[in-house]
């Protein structure tokens, strides 16, 4: 059952050294204390193998917070909350020794028992974790388990469904939560909302008004450090099959019957489900596969991607990915969805961009005798907010001369409204035992199964790599997906 309030809780932190925990977990731990969204009883416990001690995790919990919020009152209240345990993750003294420390701790904070295990960790020791959590007694209490899990969750179909047997030995379902944390996101909720609420859009919201829909998830960073990790992935696995994939659904879904996990995630089932799938020589012509080369912007050497630091000078991994999806139900038969992720890209921005279709006659004209199209464009990051795009009257012209006008609305314009970070929001959801805007273990293999033909394809191939400048949009295949269809993509450029 979702609690309003949070409930007394134990939060682990496997990882907790590591950078997404300094990054991410304790900032928003923090703001969710301040707030007054922890309940009064609740510890964490940092795990990794660094011979820390209490001491030294509370001073980095402090300076991870401090590294964002100036103004961090009572932290040292907070960070009294956290306690370390150095870990060996596959030897069952470890686990005793945490187990004594997680029972210490809940008689001393009242915490009914209550435990969350938060993994952030590589994923190779995902199921060693849970096998042992069970094995040796830590869940093993009173009150409620949740296991955490960051991505990847797998590699593809197969290593996906082998870690899923190994965790499912342990924790049932709805004890998981697989974290995607572009579910956590502002306006990545605000999709269902903007829907479902507003008597506008639903009637427009099929195949008979709208031409197509783009989603775009750019970087204008490179691998950095994260070499050996993308080495391995690629931004198909790194970003399509979650991502932008979960975005896809949220677009596409039926509304649910009632705002529950067990229905949201029902209809999101349907439409990846619904996917139609590509598979060998089709694959070229509804994806294109990208990769970083060198350039010069603004006097500023970059390296291509096959120069960065741990990759292989030959290496066939994808940067970037375009692909046109499409849906096989009533709704959406015939309605492209184009997708695009890349890094080194022109600029930071995830938007999303639903093209209406044209007025069945055009009787006004502009110099080119063309309206614009109707756009409704979601700004994901890093800007928030919606912005409709309509034909209007010019002010000073003839009745018959349009011209487009933009209604905009952004988060940042509401004066004190500091939007949580999706981190704060999903962990809050987490301790409340709301899983709705976590990936239900169906969602991430029928994801899985629709990009696996696609790399399959792709890993038989030698790619001619690389095909696009760092600091561009893309290569022009990309482009030409579109173009073959009659549609462009929306930039900056023609958007503004
Ligand atoms: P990291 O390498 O910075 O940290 C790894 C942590 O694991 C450290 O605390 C280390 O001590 C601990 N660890 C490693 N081996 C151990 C062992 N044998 N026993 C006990 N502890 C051990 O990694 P990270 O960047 O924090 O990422 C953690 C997870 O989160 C990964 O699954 C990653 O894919 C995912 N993730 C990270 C980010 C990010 O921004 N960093 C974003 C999304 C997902």
């Amino acid at each position: 059952m979702i609690q309003t309030e949070t409930p007394a809780s134990l939060i682990m932190i496997f990882g907790a050294t590591g950078d997404l925990a300094k990054r991410k977990l304790y900032p928003s731990l923090y703001h969710l204390y301040r707030k007054g969204k922890l309940a009064d009883h609740f510890a964490v416990i940092g795990v990794a193998r660094r011979p820390w001690t209490n001491d030294v995790l509370r001073e980095h919990v402090k300076d991870s917070v401090l590294t964002s919020i100036k103004d961090a009152e009572n932290i040292d209240d907070f960070i009294s909350h956290f306690y370390y345990q150095p870990h060996d993750v596959s030897d069952s003294n470890s686990y005793i020794e945490l187990k004594n420390l997680a029972d210490e701790l809940d008689n001393k904070y009242t915490l009914q028992g209550n435990r969350i295990f938060y993994l952030a960790m590589a994923p190779e020791f995902f199921g060693t974790i849970a096998e042992h959590l069970k094995m040796d007694g830590l869940t093993n209490t009173e009150g409620f388990n949740r296991l955490v899990i960051e991505k990847p969750f797998g590699h593809d179909l197969e290593s996906a469904i082998q870690l899923n047997n190994r965790i499912r030995n342990v924790f049932p379902e709805n004890e998981i939560y697989r974290i995607d944390h572009y579910l956590g996101k502002e306006m990545v909720q605000n999709i269902e909302v903007i829907r479902f609420a507003n008597a506008i859009f639903e009637p427009l919201w099929n195949n008979r008004f709208i031409s197509n829909i783009q989603i775009t998830s750019s970087e204008v960073l490179g691998v950095e450090e994260r070499g050996g990790y993308y080495e391995t992935s690629g931004a198909l696995r790194d970003m399509v099959q979650n991502h932008m994939l979960q975005m896809v659904a949220l677009l596409a879904m039926e509304p649910p019957i009632k705002l529950t996990p067990k229905e949201i995630r029902s209809e999101k089932v349907k439409v990846l489900g619904a996917l139609r799938p590509v598979e060998n020589e089709e694959v070229p012509q509804y994806f294109v596969r990208g990769q970083y080369g060198p350039s010069n912007l603004n006097g500023q050497e970059i390296p291509g991607y096959r120069e960065e630091l741990n990759v292989n000078p030959d290496s066939n991994t994808d940067t970037y990915v375009a692909g046109k999806l499409m849906i096989d139900n009533f709704r959406w038969a015939g309605v492209p969805f184009y997708i695009r992720t890349g890094k080194r890209m022109q600029t930071k921005s995830t938007k999303i961009i639903i093209q209406f279709k044209d007025v069945p006659m055009n009787l006004y004209y502009k110099s080119d005798n063309q309206l614009a199209p109707n756009l409704l464009v979601i700004h994901i990051q890093p800007e928030e907010g919606i912005t409709l795009h309509l034909n209007a009257k010019q002010s000073s012209g003839h009745s018959t001369e349009t011209t487009p006008v933009k209604l905009d609305f952004s988060n940042n314009d509401i004066a004190g409204l500091n939007t949580p970070e999706a981190y704060e929001k999903l962990l809050h959801d987490c301790l409340r035992g709301d899983a709705t805007n976590f990936t239900h273990w169906d969602e991430v293999a029928l994801s899985w199964s629709f990009v696996d033909k696609i790399s399959n394809f792709w890993e038989n191939e030698k790619a001619a790599f690389p095909n696009y400048e760092a600091g561009s949009m893309g290569p022009k295949e990309a482009d030409q997906l579109l173009e073959k269809d009659g549609f462009f993509w929306w930039n900056v450029s023609n958007l503004e």
